[in-house]
């Protein structure tokens, strides 16, 4: 079963790989992205919805079949949340309270909205940072953190298959990202570590969790990396959140005001319904 595993994740690391050259070269074109920060080799917001099978870039098996973009690890990848993929990995808060969490940022289009939105409905979030956005934008790290929101590793570079390399290339990128984080605001507490991709290995809980991050997953995944427009990013959280939920939206790596906009929409009904947590600091 393992082995069965370790392919599959392989496979999609691959699939993440080939989307490469296609993705610089829109990017190329300046047509989508100009002015964008960083874009993730997993992350193809530009990229149709899986099942559109028009302009299926070559190499690419079958869109809209079971290797269609939204598996090509990106963080909302198609990951089963029950499945044995996640090596333990949390799913849910562990109580009744919902979680929002944000991940792949800072950045500094859509960070601040996202932090003006959340003090505006009194909401705590977790940001799930990028290091290398964080060495960029310690400004917004400690935006982040002097608003009571709490934070988790998110790697370096966002790298998809970190979970493949040694236990050592792991350590040093985890390592990294939060010296990132803490040049920025120099005691703050990184107690949870999400993997890009949702691609967990048995290796990268391992090394996450002897520097004292708990592997974190999520629940309810709107897809909000796909740009779907606010209005489906809202439905499908309000659809799906329950208690215990941690939602899964993004605050960077291309085009995310729908999020942000989508996150004007779901605030009033989410904290009349649930209680909202940031992700604590002492998880046990
Ligand atoms: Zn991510």
């Amino acid at each position: 079963m393992t082995a069965v595993v370790a392919a599959l994740l392989g496979s999609a690391y691959v699939l993440g790989r080939s989307l490469v050259p296609d993705q610089t070269q829109r990017h190329a074109t300046g047509v989508t992205t100009e002015g964008d920060g960083p874009h993730y080799a997993d992350q193809t917001p530009e990229e149709p919805p899986t099942g559109t099978p028009t302009g299926t870039p070559t190499g690419i098996p079958t869109a809209g079949q079971s290797a269609g973009p939204s598996e090509a690890g990106q963080d909302g990848s198609g990951q089963s949340a029950s499945g044995d993929k996640l090596f333990g990995a949390h799913t849910e808060t562990g109580n009744a309270r919902l979680a929002l969490t944000f991940d792949d940022g800072p950045d500094p289009r859509y960070t601040p909205q996202v932090l003006a939105i959340l003090r505006e409905y009194d909401v705590k979030a977790t940001f799930c940072v990028v290091g290398e956005n964080a060495q960029d934008h310690p400004d917004l790290i400690q935006a982040i953190v002097a608003d009571g929101h709490t934070l988790c590793n998110h790697s370096w570079h966002h790298d998809v298959s970190l979970g493949n390399k040694s236990a050592d290339q792991i350590r040093a990128d985890l390592v990294r990202t939060n010296e990132a984080i803490r040049s920025a605001v120099p005691d703050a507490p990184i107690v949870w570590y999400r993997q890009p991709g949702g691609a967990w290995t048995y290796p990268v809980v391992s090394v996450s969790q002897q520097l004292g991050m708990t592997p974190l997953h999520w629940s309810v995944d709107p897809s909000d990396w796909q740009a779907p427009g606010a209005s489906k990013i809202a439905a499908t959280v309000l659809a799906q959140a329950e208690p215990g939920a941690v939602v899964l939206m993004h605050d960077a790596g291309g085009d995310r005001q729908g999020t942000v906009d989508a996150l004007r929409r779901i605030l009033p009904q989410l904290s009349a319904r649930y209680e909202l947590e940031a992700l604590p600091t002492d998880p046990t």
